[in-house]
This record gives C-alpha cells, sequence and structure tokens, in this order.
C-alpha cells in the first residue's frame, strides 16, 4: 500500500487539507474549514465521490480540526487506522531560520511562532494548526514546509532593501519571496514538459491566484521574485495592490487618519483589484468588464500592466529565457489574462497561439504556436502534492 499524507494549510479563520498519496498524487480526501470563530462556520469533506457537509459555530482551529477527523472517520477513512506517515503544514514565514522542510519539535514550534512578527496574518494561525493537529494525531511525525524556503538563496542585489542598513539586520528585513512550493514545482513540472534538466534551463513563472507572484529562476535557482518581506509586493493581486510609492501610506497617516491597523487594512484587504471594482474575483471582474463597467476595465489594465512590468524586468535579469509559464486560479483559467499580458512581443519572440490558449485542459500544456522559440506553458500548480511530498521525504530521512 502506497503511504498516505495529510496536508494542512492552516489560515486565520480557514483550514484547507488533504489526505494523498505522494507517490501517486492520488487524494483519498480533501477539504476546507471555514468561518473558524464565527456563528456560521461551515466544513466541507470530500471524499471520492462522497461530500460530508457540516454547519454552524466552529470555536477555534483544534474544534474544527475535531469535526474534520469525525468526518472522515464517517466516510470509512479513520486517520487514526488509515496510517498516515506524516502530516506536511504549510507554514508561510520561515524567516532566516527555516528554508528545508523541518521535522516539527517543541522547539521548531517556537521558533515559527517568533517569526509571527514578520507574517502577523499567518505564521499565528499555522502554529495553531501544528499544535491542534500535534494533539489530535499523536505519535504522527509532523513536517513544516514553508513559503519561503525556496527563494532563501536569492542573491544579494535582489533581496537587499536600499535602506538603512543596520535598522535591515536588526529587524530581519530582505526580501523573502512567498508562493515558494507553488513556483519550485511549477519549475520541476516544466523541465519535465519540456524534457528538459532544469538545471539546464531559465524561467519566467507567473503565479497568478488570490495571491499573484512572478519569479525569474535560472538553471533551477530563483534570482528574483515579486513578493519581499511580506506577500505585500509586486504584482497586482485579488485584495493587494502589490508595488506602491511608500509615500502614499506615509501621506495617508498624516492626511486620512490612517493608524497602523488601518493601513494594514487598506493594504491587505481593500485594495488591488478589489479597491479599484469592488470585486476580488476574476470571474466577477470579467463580468464587469463584459457589461461595460470602466472601473473593471482600469483594474484588469492595471493588473496587466504591472504582469509585463515584471515580464520586462524578468526577461532583463536572465538575459534568456527558456519558458514562460501561467499556473493558479487565475493563470491556470484565464486565456484573456495570458493573452494580454504577452500581447505585441513578437519582436521578442514571444508569442501566444489564441486556439491553444483557448483550449480547455487541465493538463501541463503549450499555448505557444508549435514552432516557437521561447515556449509559453499553462502548468497547474499542486502546493498538497509538494509538500507531502516534502513530508514524506523528511520522514523517510529521519528513518
Ligand atoms: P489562492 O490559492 O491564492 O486562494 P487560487 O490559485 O485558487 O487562489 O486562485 C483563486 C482565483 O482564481 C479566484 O479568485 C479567481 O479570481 C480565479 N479563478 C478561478 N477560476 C477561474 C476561472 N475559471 N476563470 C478566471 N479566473 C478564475
Amino acid at each position: 500500500m502506497n503511504p498516505v499524507v495529510l496536508v494542512v494549510n492552516s489560515g486565520s479563520s480557514s483550514i484547507k487539507y488533504q489526505l494523498l498519496e505522494p507517490e501517486t498524487g492520488t487524494v483519498a480526501a480533501s477539504g476546507l474549514v471555514e468561518r473558524i470563530g464565527e456563528d456560521d462556520g461551515a466544513v466541507a469533506h470530500r471524499a471520492g465521490d462522497r461530500t460530508v457537509e457540516h454547519r454552524g459555530p466552529i470555536a477555534d482551529h483544534k474544534a474544527g480540526l475535531r469535526l474534520v477527523f469525525d468526518m472522515f472517520t464517517e466516510t470509512g477513512q479513520d486517520l487514526a487506522d488509515v496510517g498516515v506517515r506524516a502530516v506536511g503544514h504549510r507554514v508561510v514565514h520561515g524567516g532566516e531560520v527555516f528554508y528545508e522542510p523541518t521535522l516539527i519539535t517543541d522547539d521548531v514550534v517556537a521558533a515559527i511562532s517568533a517569526l509571527s512578527t514578520l507574517a502577523p496574518l499567518h505564521n499565528p494561525a499555522n502554529v495553531t494548526g501544528i499544535e491542534s493537529t500535534r494533539e489530535l494525531l499523536p505519535g504522527v511525525p509532523q513536517v513544516a514546509v514553508f513559503d519561503t524556503a525556496f527563494f532563501h538563496g536569492l542573491p544579494e542585489a535582489a533581496k537587499t532593501y536600499a535602506i538603512d542598513a543596520e535598522l535591515a539586520a536588526a529587524h530581519g528585513i530582505r526580501k523573502y519571496g512567498f508562493h515558494g512550493t507553488s513556483h519550485e514545482y511549477v519549475a520541476g513540472q516544466v523541465a519535465r514538459l519540456l524534457d528538459r534538466d532544469p538545471s539546464h534551463i531559465d524561467q519566467i513563472i507567473f503565479h497568478l491566484g488570490n495571491g499573484a507572484s512572478a519569479s525569474a529562476i535560472r538553471a533551477g535557482h530563483p534570482i528574483d521574485t515579486t513578493m519581499g518581506l511580506t506577500p505585500l509586493e509586486g504584482l497586482v493581486m485579488g485584495t493587494r495592490g502589490g508595488d506602491l510609492d511608500p509615500g502614499i501610506l506615509l501621506h495617508l497617516m498624516r492626511t486620512a487618519d490612517l493608524d497602523v491597523d488601518g493601513v494594514d487594512r487598506l493594504l491587505n484587504r481593500d485594495s488591488g483589484i478589489k479597491g479599484l471594482s469592488g470585486v476580488n474575483d476574476f470571474r466577477e471582474l470579467r463580468r464587469l468588464i463584459d457589461a461595460d463597467n470602466a472601473s473593471a476595465r482600469l483594474a484588469y489594465a492595471v493588473y496587466i500592466h504591472r504582469l509585463r512590468r515584471y515580464l520586462g524586468a524578468y526577461l532583463i535579469a536572465l538575459g534568456r529565457v527558456d519558458a514562460i509559464t501561467f499556473t493558479a486560479g487565475v493563470g491556470e483559467n484565464s486565456p484573456d489574462v495570458r493573452a494580454d499580458a504577452l500581447a505585441d512581443l513578437e519582436l521578442f519572440d514571444i508569442t501566444v497561439d489564441p486556439a491553444l490558449n483557448t483550449a480547455k485542459s487541465r493538463a501541463p500544456r503549450h499555448i505557444s504556436p508549435p514552432d516557437a522559440r521561447i515556449p509559453v506553458l499553462v502548468v497547474p500548480t499542486n502546493e498538497e502534492l509538494a509538500i507531502a511530498r516534502s513530508a514524506l521525504q523528511v520522514v523517510d530521512s529521519a528513518g
């Protein structure tokens, strides 16, 4: 029997999870706990073609996980009996401390918790998920997989912010980058699709989901990425605006009476596509654009403008490129975004084939014409699978 791994992605008020076989990618069960701490909590658990649901208050993460574990039992997959080899936890910020998948101990939990100053929205929620799972599944090894890890070795010039060097050093200020698990997984899939050795190709990846980031990868190692100290930098996202003149914040704090929490809300929740158009989902944005809504059109134009700015920057940073790849919710499902991001770049040998771009498929695929010098690809990401594989590897090598 192939080993199974439980992957847990614990957010501030939600938990996403999957039980899967790292060797085959087969998903035995998956689900989502939502609105933890609120009266209208919900769990939807899917095992095979069966879906079990729960509605009602969910006090905290542990209560949510307990419900999930009950649902596993209800669908005939009691987690105590199915032989879970490891639990893999997505952890957002590893700081300078963690840059490899790490077996979780009390010390590791304390260190992840201590990194909360760098990721106040994410690390505390990750820790809560880890602690609850450890209590509910004692004896099963747990592994933390860090969103920042892949970008740990960014070149000095790419990771350094040009501010007071002593202040930066004292507060751990550098570009860390995020979505690393996805960028690393997709980079590997690109190499497979092209039938090339990953250490021989240079590539640009656009991970466009609710959060969005791009990376420039030379010979398997990232040389730049758009997200920074926090996941706020870079591309325009669902509710985050990406790059801003930092002077805007000073100006708003002085003139619009915004305090730290107000700035936090503005940057994390009320900006990006949502801030400009009122909606944050690309399907809704498309509907508004089709209805000729001017704010939606502008939001889309700003989004595309920013993508192209980084495409240009990364083409120059790499000097050559073997593939340009789109992944995640928007990247995989929005042909318009792909076509517009790469429009009118024939001079650079970058073209998108309209028929291939709009063809429906879930498989990794080319969307550039067959004779294109620079392949343009769509490669579905699978962070859960990547986390499960890393977790299994850590547990296997720990004996
Ligand atoms: P995250 O993991 O960052 O929460 P995803 O990678 O799942 O996000 O991407 C979610 C986003 O993908 C949605 O908000 C939506 O904008 C976009 N999306 C999903 N499906 C489609 C689709 N069929 N067409 C266009 N956009 C889509």
